[in-house]
């Protein structure tokens, strides 16, 4: 187990049109688990590779966050076309809500 492989999950803000952390310092299980949940609601999901941890307590106030959310949203309205990568619908046994 190690630490290297850290995701930062970001959603897209219709309404706003710009993109609001969701989640940082995760695996990649749990990054997954929080993009699916987040495209359950209608959002539209970003997932990245975090090259280290971020410091920050919480990613509602954590500095690297709100700047990868920044550059996104840049990116967006520059109108640079990117493909959503959609996360597999899976069946599973459970079933919530
Ligand atoms: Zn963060």
């Amino acid at each position: 187990m190690t630490d290297t492989s850290l995701k930062v999950v970001l959603s897209f803000d219709e309404a706003s049109n710009t993109f609001t952390p969701s989640g940082h310092n995760l695996s990649a299980d749990k990054a997954e688990e929080k993009a699916r949940t987040l495209q359950g609601q209608g959002l539209k999901v970003k997932v990245f590779d975090q090259p280290s941890r971020h410091k920050g307590r919480s990613f509602k106030t954590c500095a690297s966050c709100k700047n990868a959310a920044e550059n996104l949203s840049q990116q967006q309205s520059d109108g640079v076309e990117e493909h959503w990568e959609e996360l597999p619908a899976v069946a599973e046994g459970g079933q919530e809500g």
